[in-house]
């Protein structure tokens, strides 16, 4: 009887064990989704903060430029 006790326990510490190695799979997996949309609007973020909205009185071209760079994509024309 002592030893059917202990093989019960066994399987629901394993079975423990399992569930908990599963939910850290999927909580890791929602945590490295999670970081990348975080990166992914930081970069974004940055992205809009160093570039500005133009329109080439040249060429007529429209679009986002960086701010430090405002050259014409299309006639490299400075504007
Ligand atoms: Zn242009």
């Amino acid at each position: 009887m002592e030893e059917l006790q202990k093989l019960l326990d066994q399987i629901i510490y394993d079975g423990y064990r399992l569930r908990d190695i599963a939910l850290g799979i999927v909580l890791a997996g929602i945590f490295i989704i999670l970081l990348r949309k975080l990166i992914w609007a930081m970069k974004a973020s940055k992205t809009e903060e160093y570039s500005i909205r133009i329109k080439c009185p040249k060429c007529g071209w429209e679009g986002k430029v960086g701010k430090y760079a405002r050259i014409c994509p299309r006639c490299g024309r400075k504007v």
